[in-house]
């Protein structure tokens, strides 16, 4: 039997195959693109495509080729990476195998398309260069965005990998290959990669070696060092930029395919796609730059999922699409009204709500832009009628270098460089825009013609493809003109010609026509055939009539068939022209992109701050937090005047006690410090109490919203606030709360406290939700006691805010462990009780999600309980249970008054060096060696095993 291998299309197959081993190879056979064995596989199972044979053992699946940008893109969110093998030569043409080529290697990183893309999220490639894989404790990382050519150098430590991916939307990450390690990331590193779903691929070693990286830099923009970026030649990150550029230059332009594996000449590309005299290039990258240190206000990936920045914690993952009102803070903004108008706002409005900035200048600069917008409602108005026309053109440049441009991309660019006059008309008169102004003014110049010469030159509504035809207007080229009219006027020839030939052999049946088979004939019907002229031809007989042709109609097809294609390459060469032109501008587009994209997001700003009566921050470099009727962004646009707005106040000095006077509202215990000092300075810990579905999470997590917003330069939702730079914020929620159900583990709850413990300063904000709830009610408070005094520093210490004594990072703890509470006396100022008022309402409890000082009411679990209508005897035996277990938990504590000061005396202090006294909990918490002991059985034991046991049990003891 023969091998069903060893036929010309599977041997092309297995040739691509092989250069492309970690890809699936899409193969394009005739109206199918189809897929062979392993990758067939996974194409029936990721897309849900029918498994078929090609022959006996060969796998095959297949999509049809008008369908292919769909199951691109469901491969390529799986994480794929595909290689598209088109036929670069016209079937008829091919003496043989028709020959062909891998055109496109799309990978989740390098995606150009729109069709590929969200268009409110950047999409990232990431490199990785490490000095030592192995001992990977400083990283050297490139990010860049293909689909725009932003790029950026930045360094990370292995430990902060994670989070620096996360925040910059990286998809892709790539990494020198090393022995040892079989083409895989070393376990600590890959799992950064993988809880954000970014998919990871090797890479050469040498692509990363400091010589050949920078060469690879040097080359791409033309230049002798990299000084000239601010780097320095011997970086690891510019051994990250160069691998960069190698991988981009592999699979964005692809060349070598067609040329090694089957003759054709390497600018051979797809016969349907782009023309062959344009290779693709990377001109649109812009120079890498580096990020400062300090710059940014770091959100780390489980803060932005807590606070619910890009997507609710029920969406699971993949980002929101555009313009959808998710839940999200992303998806507050995209949503209509008054949402970003462009691409270019959506994702630096995702940029700025995920790195907001810390340079006080900038963020007071962006408040104030937003400021005029909301006040100079005429200004506001023009500049959204503005923006509203401009479409993507920071990828469509892109597309223009890598010569992925459509016609429709070509009209859209012309479309929106034109907008450069008018955007820079509306924002003349406002001081605030000059930057803006600047930049507009400065590549106006460049722009407008190139927006003029295209939209002179096409149509208004574009044909998608090139091929089609038709993309340029009448009378732009006389050429074009030419070969149209020929095509044009066939229709009035053949009338013509049909006239003149049935007069002169008087047959009134005959009639000219066309087929695409057959092309221009000349029709009798059968009864007049034998009628039929020496000077026809007899072409084709069909069952009614007999088809000739003559010299003359063969003579008139060639022409207009040379026509059409004469038009097509004609617009081919307009096409490329005016791409040229633009390809000559990109710098100049890229900036105007960028002021496009902020001027559409500090509107979109100013939009939410006029709807919802947002107010202006009042920005500082004092470690303070004060908020005046703040309001949590989403909650309150879907509660309206529901909500109920609550303040806060953290570290530095208390500007008043409003708060004070409305005490005694609520039902519950209040009780503020009795030291004096407190009641002049803000402690820097709040801690709330409240039952179930009080307000507590809602609250603490507005409020790190407020800061994020402020530091993004947007208004806040709040009456008033002024708010210290905070570098980090900091959001932690327990292990076992509804919301993170199934997600986290107690563990993981700890890690990520040990991170908050290690890396916060003073001018952190830290936002702390049940923590401690994941374990057992004795481990967890004992944590959460340990971790708030911690938190506040040393009780030696003077209270914060006093003059010179660092502070603590401003928290927000909140937390059903009451005890905690007793936290306030033992460190008057420094710790300050909040709680979440409720009511009782005849049989019901009202939550009034009012956050007022002092304690709660401990017993409010038996409470709700028994206004549930739990009957009477079991709420009884309830509160007398709680009584013993008081007891039992706590020995003295049960013996004092519910919350009176002192109650927490049976606490011990803790102890200097932080060891040895762990207190009275510890004496009900069950040794594991107890548990080993019990698990073992006698009678199975040998005399060895015995003793090996009796010395793990030793070790168990002596653990620390
Ligand atoms: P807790 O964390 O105390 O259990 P949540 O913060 O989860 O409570 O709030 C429970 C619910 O109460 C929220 O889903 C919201 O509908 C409502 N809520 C919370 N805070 C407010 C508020 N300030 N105004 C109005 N409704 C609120
Ligand atoms: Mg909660």
């Amino acid at each position: 039997m023969p091998d069903p291998r060893d036929t010309p299309a599977m041997r092309q197959f297995t040739r691509f195959k092989q250069r492309h081993p970690d890809c699936i190879l899409l193969f394009r056979i005739g109206d199918f693109y189809e897929t062979f064995d392993d990758d067939a596989v996974t194409c029936h199972k990721a897309l849900g495509l029918t498994l078929t044979q090609r022959t006996e053992g060969i796998p095959m699946a297949g999509v049809p080729h008008h369908q292919l940008e769909n199951y691109l893109r469901r491969l390529i969110q799986q994480g794929y990476r595909v290689a598209v093998c088109d036929q670069v030569q016209d079937a008829k043409e091919a003496k043989g195998i028709v020959e062909r080529a891998v055109t496109r290697v799309i990978t989740p990183g390098t995606r150009v398309e729109d069709s590929l893309l969200d268009e409110s999220a950047a999409s990232r490639l990431a490199a990785l260069a490490p000095a030592d894989l192995r001992d990977p404790t400083r990283l050297g990382l490139a990010a860049v965005e293909v689909s725009t050519g932003a790029f950026t150098v930045f360094e990370t430590s292995a430990a902060a990998l994670a989070d620096a991916l996360a925040a910059r939307g990286i998809d892709e990450l790539i990494f020198p290959e090393q022995p040892g390690l079989a083409g895989k990331l070393p376990p600590a590193l890959a799992r950064a990669a993988e809880v954000h779903g970014i998919s990871c691929t090797p890479r050469p070693a040498w692509h990363f070696r400091p010589a050949e990286a920078l060469e690879a830099v040097r080359q791409q923009f033309g230049v002798a060092t990299v000084a000239g970026f601010g780097l320095r030649d011997d970086e690891l990150a510019v051994c990250a930029a160069g691998a960069i550029i190698r991988y981009l230059l592999e699979t964005q332009t692809p060349t070598e395919d067609s040329a090694g594996a089957t003759g054709v000449p390497s600018s051979a590309r797809p016969c349907t796609g782009t023309p062959a005299r344009q290779r693709p290039t990377l001109a649109h990258l812009l120079p890498p730059r580096r990020e400062e240190d300090g710059a940014v206000c770091i959100l780390d990936g489980v803060s932005l999922r807590a606070l619910e920045v890009e997507r609710t914690i029920r969406t699971p993952h993949g980002r929101t699409a555009a313009g959808a009102a998710d839940g999200s803070l992303v998806g507050l903004f995209l949503s209509s009204p008054g949402g970003c108008r462009t691409p270019m706002g959506k994702r630096l409005l995702r940029e700025w709500l995920c790195r907001p900035s810390l340079r006080l200048d900038e963020v007071r600069s962006r408040h104030a832009r937003v400021a005029l917008l909301v006040e100079d409602r005429r200004t506001a108005k023009a500049l959204a009628e503005a923006l509203d026309g401009v479409q993507d053109v920071a990828r469509i440049g892109g597309r223009i270098a890598l010569r992925r441009a459509t016609p429709r991309d070509l009209v859209a660019l012309g479309r929106s460089l034109a907008r450069v006059e008018t955007l820079a008309a509306v924002i003349h008169s406002a001081p605030a825009f000059a930057v803006s102004l600047r930049a507009l003014e400065s590549v106006r110049e460049q722009l407008a013609p190139v927006a003029r010469r295209i939209l002179d030159a096409c149509i208004d509504s574009p044909p998608q493809h090139l091929r089609e035809g038709g993309l340029f207007r009448d009378g732009f080229d006389a050429a074009l003109d030419e070969a149209r009219l020929l095509q044009r006027d066939a229709a009035s020839w053949l009338a013509a010609y049909q006239q003149r030939l049935s007069a002169e052999h008087k047959l009134p049946g005959l009639k000219v026509g066309f087929n695409k088979v057959f092309g221009y004939y000349i029709e009798l019907p059968a009864a007049q055939a034998r009628q039929a002229p020496g000077a026809l031809t007899r072409k084709q007989t069909l069952k009614n009539a007999e088809r000739y042709t003559t010299p003359e109609l063969e003579e008139f097809q060639e022409k207009v068939t040379t026509a059409e294609s004469r038009a097509v390459e004609r617009e081919r060469l307009l096409f490329d022209g005016l791409c040229d032109e633009a390809g000559a501008v990109l710098p100049a587009i890229a900036a105007f992109a960028q002021c496009v994209a902020e001027l559409d997001t500090l509107a979109c700003f100013a939009e939410r701050a006029l709807r919802r009566r947002w107010v202006r921050p009042e920005m500082t470099d004092e470690p303070v937090l004060s908020i005046t009727a703040g309001r949590h962004p989403v909650l309150e646009e879907v509660l309206g005047d529901r909500f109920v707005p609550n303040d806060v106040q953290l570290g530095g000095a208390r500007q008043r006690d409003s708060e004070t006077a409305t005490e005694g509202e609520s039902g519950a215990a209040g009780g503020s410090s009795p030291d004096s000092l407190s009641r002049c300075l803000a402690a820097s810990l709040a801690l709330i109490t409240g039952p179930n579905m009080a307000g507590k999470s809602t609250f603490i997590r507005q409020t790190a919203l407020i800061v994020l917003l402020a530091h993004a330069g947007s208004f806040v939702p709040a009456e008033a606030a002024t708010i210290g730079l905070t570098d980090r914020i900091f959001t932690r929620v327990g292990a076992d709360d509804a919301l993170h159900a199934g997600q986290s583990t107690f563990m993981v709850e700890m890690t990520e406290t040990a991170t908050i413990l290690n890396s916060a300063t003073a001018r952190s904000l830290v936002i702390l939700d049940e923590i401690g709830r994941g374990t057992s009610t004795l481990d967890g408070l004992s944590l959460a006691w340990a971790i708030a005094e911690h938190l506040v520093g040393p009780e030696s210490r003077p209270p914060a805010g006093e003059t010179g004594a660092p502070q603590g990072p401003r928290t927000l703890f909140a937390t059903h462990y009451h005890e905690l509470t007793e936290l306030e006396d033992r460190l008057p100022g420094r710790i300050r009780n909040l709680h979440v008022s409720v009511r009782e309402w005849g049989e019901q409890i009202v939550f009034l999600h009012r956050i007022l000082p002092g304690r709660t009411d401990r017993s409010y679990g038996v409470h709700v309980a028994k206004l549930a209508g739990i009957p009477a005897p079991v709420v009884a035996r309830a509160r007398e249970v709680l009584a013993s277990l008081a007891v039992h938990h706590s020995v003295g504590q049960a013996s004092r008054p519910a919350g009176s000061p002192g109650a927490a005396a049976a606490i011990p202090p803790p102890s200097p060096a932080g060891n040895g006294q762990l207190g009275l909990f510890t004496e009900f918490l069950p040794h594991p060696a107890v548990d080993r002991l019990r698990e073992i059985k006698l009678d199975t034991l040998s005399p060895i095993q015995a003793f090996d046991t009796l010395r793990g049990l030793k070790q168990l003891l002596d653990e620390p």
